[in-house]
């Protein structure tokens, strides 16, 4: 596989593959009594440790053997976070097959789509999906058997889904007599499929080496700061990047795993976190929001819970502020993209740092921080030469890594790398210290007179207002600076502000050439598939608004 020279004197080390078994098994034996705990799709909580989870894994690695599922064969997941989940992560790619985690929030139609593109063999889904599985069954000649993660009792009489099959059955008529295949680390263990807002979905193809790599640079002090002594939520879903790696983490250091099922509201989070002595958790913006609210509106505290990666959009330094100071729970913003496994930077603080003031570190760690290990990073402008790290100049964001993808699944969209390096979409400052910050996607930045306006900020502001719930800003056409931008804002439930009043507070806190010409109220922000907003869906309905300024 390695197309680099090799030295004369070779080190003389051990052998052995980095493959996704291994962190079960490691865990089953050094961690065996290590909980699992999952509220369940059926309503109630479950709960295992690490070896039973293990033993589990192998029955249904003996099922998925007994199928004559084969060695790089894609097996599909439409699940929650739980504990079947879990199994179905280690005995599919424990036995050499790839696992495909699908995005039931997907439309049925592109996931027809992925599930055709993917060639996927088996497809495991919980109850809840089951209006999903008969809908895209007929349109999915690939797929030999649907797997109904439940036991017999759950099972409908008359599903009209062509071989159906019980996982509970398939558990019990199966031995953990199962040893785990050794291969090349570099086989294929899992495939995630880009969120596409425009387009088809591409697939991004992990190894199990770089999933390995992953864990271990994930896991450290400066990363997510995973421990044996953690009691983890993953709130983000494992049909998103894999739950950014933390089924993958938390076995490798012998955390505790609680997983939510479909459960994200407020109050049912609140009651986990609390039952379950949870430390620590990771999720997008949009779900705190709703944890927060349930907490401030009960005059409720957390525990246990001392710290929360924040990703996969940006984190406002107001949720920030109040999870810092109001509860004590200390945030991490982390970067990264189904393209990255997800991870490429964190936030934490350097020993320079120590002695600044609260506010002065909330500013740092807004930021979306440093590169872990093993990932390398740069901005670009477009005429592709780099641009200086002075935290002022941004530009287009490019990396590179050993978890980071080289090309889509069947080459799709062809060339995925410029220079040997990822773009991603993002624009982004670098400062001296190597701390990186998200302005903007590179298609949601507005446009106006040549300059460029992040939208981020802008909505950092709007929702630090106390009336204000969740901003977005996009670019209007205008005639005569070609974009400006409008503010959309959902209010607060009970809350009122005028849009003069919003514009006078963005006074002060960004350059006056950057204030929004324009304000709008809505109901609503349209969300996609993974939390995130959907700017192009708000182009689309504003796209006849007139700007007061034109
Ligand atoms: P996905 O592949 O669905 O996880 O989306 C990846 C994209 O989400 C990135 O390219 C960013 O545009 C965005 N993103 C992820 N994390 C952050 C963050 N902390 N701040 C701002 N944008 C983020």
């Amino acid at each position: 596989m390695s197309a680099y020279p090799k030295s004369p004197v070779m080190g003389q080390m051990m052998q052995k593959p980095m493959l996704i078994s291994s962190l079960i098994e490691h865990a089953d034996r050094y961690f065996g009594q290590s909980e699992i705990v999952s509220r369940r799709v059926e309503g109630d909580i479950h709960r295992y440790n690490y070896t039973e989870c293990h033993r589990r894994s192998k029955k249904l690695a003996n099922a998925l053997s007994n199928f004559g599922v084969n060695i790089g064969d894609r097996i599909a997941t439409l699940a929650w976070n739980g504990y079947r989940h879990l199994e179905a992560y280690y005995a599919v790619s424990g036995s050499g097959a790839v696992l495909h985690t699908i995005n039931p929030r997907l439309h049925p139609e592109q996931i027809t789509y992925i599930v055709n593109h993917a060639e996927d063999q088996y497809l495991m889904f919980d109850i809840t999906f089951l209006p999903i599985v008969k809908a895209i069954a007929p349109h999915c000649p690939t797929v030999k058997g649907f797997i109904m993660m439940c036991g017999r009792e759950h099972m409908p009489e008359d599903s009209g889904v062509p071989n159906l099959l019980c996982y509970e059955e398939l558990i019990d008529a199966n031995t953990d007599d199962f040893v785990w295949p050794l291969f090349d680390e570099n086989s294929a263990s899992s495939l995630c499929y880009t969120s596409g807002t425009t387009g088809h979905p591409k697939g991004a193809l992990y190894s199990h080496r770089s999933t390995i790599l992953h864990s271990y640079a994930s896991a450290m002090p400066d990363g997510l700061n995973v421990s044996a002594r953690d009691s983890i939520v993953p709130v983000v879903p494992m049909f998103h990047v894999n739950a950014w790696g933390l089924p993958y983490s938390a076995p490798l250091t012998g955390a505790k795993l609680v997983f939510p099922g479909p459960h994200l509201d407020g109050k049912s989070l609140y009651e986990l976190f609390e039952q379950e002595k949870v430390t620590f958790s990771a999720g997008v913006p949009t779900v705190w929001l709703g944890l927060l609210n349930y907490v401030e509106q009960n005059k409720l505290t957390f525990s246990t819970f001392r710290r929360t990666v924040i990703g996969g959009s940006a984190c406002p330094p107001a949720m920030m502020h109040t999870f810092r100071h109001t509860y004590h729970v200390e945030v991490v913003h982390a970067w990264g993209m189904t393209e990255m496994s997800p991870l490429g930077t964190a936030c934490s603080l350097l020993t320079k740092h120590m002695a600044l003031s609260e506010p002065e570190k909330e500013a740092v760690l807004t930021k979306q921080g440093h590169v872990l290990y093993g990932v390398d990073m740069k901005i670009v402008g477009d005429d592709g030469k780099e641009l200086p790290w002075d935290g002022k100049t941004y530009g287009n964001l490019l990396v590179k890594g050993p978890w980071i993808i080289n090309s889509y699944f069947k080459n799709e969209g062809g060339e995925a790398l410029e220079d040997g390096w990822f773009p991603t979409g993002d624009v982004a400052t670098i400062d001296a210290d190597g701390f990186m910050q998200i302005t903007d996607r590179s298609k949601d930045v507005i446009k106006s007179g040549g300059e460029w306006i992040g939208t981020i900020d802008l909505e950092n502001v709007a929702v630090s207002h106390p009336a204000v719930m969740q901003a977005a800003c996009i670019g209007i056409f205008h005639p005569k600076w070609d974009e400006r931008p409008l503010l959309l804002v959902v209010k607060k439930a009970g809350a009122e502000v005028t849009k003069e009043e919003l514009l006078q507070f963005f006074e002060g806190k960004v350059a006056k050439w950057w204030l929004p010409d324009d304000v709008a109220f809505i109901d609503a922000l349209p969300l996609g598939a993974t939390g995130k907003i959907l700017k192009n869906k708000l182009r689309e309905q504003f796209k006849e608004h007139k700007l007061p300024t034109a």
